[in-house]
């Protein structure tokens, strides 16, 4: 398992329409991050301040210059759910998550365990011990 390469695949997967957050994220960013909370509508996100329509596309991803990298602009305050990604293997597989290496399909078990372990200052563990 190698360490997320900022190839940004996840957040142009998911920012169209797959990402929702609480209702207690959302109160927060309202309280806290008025900009953040201009982009909720009706609980849902990402949603256009201007349009009051989805977005295709989230609004806090950035390229960085020159490079095929990505960087979320809202890090420390981004919604659990990108918080919690990538959350198993099956996951990875289908978006095709560049963290993945060959020996990963090998052992899909000690995999999970090397993500969760990877992950461990995000989210709690998926793998059965
Ligand atoms: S909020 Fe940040 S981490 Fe989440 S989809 Fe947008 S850019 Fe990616
Ligand atoms: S798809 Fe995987 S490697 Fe690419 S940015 Fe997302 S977590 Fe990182």
């Amino acid at each position: 398992m190698k360490d997320c390469n900022q190839c940004g695949k996840c957040c142009i997967h998911y920012a169209d329409g797959g990402l929702s957050a609480s209702a207690s994220e959302i109160e927060e960013w309202e309280t806290y991050r008025p900009d953040i909370a201009s982009y909720v509508g009706a609980g849902e996100i990402w949603i256009s301040p201007v349009t009051g329509k989805p977005m295709q596309r989230c609004p806090w991803l950035r390229k960085l210059p020159g490079q095929n990298k990505y960087t979320c602009r809202i890090y420390d305050d981004r919604p659990e759910d990108c918080r919690h990604y990538p959350v198993d293997i099956d996951q990875m597989l289908r978006d095709d998550c560049e963290m993945l290496e060959p020996r990963d399909l090998n052992n899909p078990r000690q995999a999970q365990r090397d993500l969760d372990e990877l992950m461990a200052d995000s989210r709690p563990p998926m793998s059965k011990k």
